[in-house]
């Protein structure tokens, strides 16, 4: 099976800026930043997608969570961020191992008017 480039990231055979690691994921800078903060949480086990998730990774996904409040802190931007996984082609994933956006220092309520 062909590596996708998160899986290359993590097992350190394309580069990339990474802020955060540890045994279950790592926190990268998105290549093509679509907001002043764009970051990208990537499990290191390869989900193709959230729709493939089981109940078995209740506990990673809740990890992702927590590491997402720990890293918006970090940056202090934990009071004005967006998270968005983009779920399969038709909304607009491209790469297929899962991953949630982190973005900002832009406002995207436009798009989820309260
Ligand atoms: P998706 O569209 O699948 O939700 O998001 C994939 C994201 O990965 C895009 O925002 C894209 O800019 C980013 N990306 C693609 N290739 C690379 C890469 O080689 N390095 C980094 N850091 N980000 C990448």
């Amino acid at each position: 099976m062909t590596k996708t480039i998160f899986q290359k990231i993590i097992d350190r055979e394309v580069p990339s800026k990474i802020l955060f690691e540890d045994d279950k994921c790592i926190v990268i800078e998105d290549i093509a930043p679509k907001a002043p903060t764009h970051l990208l949480v990537i499990p290191k086990k390869p989900i193709k997608k959230l729709s493939e998730v089981k109940p078995d990774d209740k506990n990673l996904l809740g990890h992702l969570m927590i590491v997402i409040s720990e890293i918006t802190k970090q940056l202090n931007i934990e009071d004005a961020f967006n998270i968005i996984i983009n779920n399969g082609e038709e909304a607009g994933q491209t790469v297929f191992h899962l991953h949630i956006h982190i973005l900002a220092g832009k406002n995207f309520s436009e798009f989820f008017p309260g």
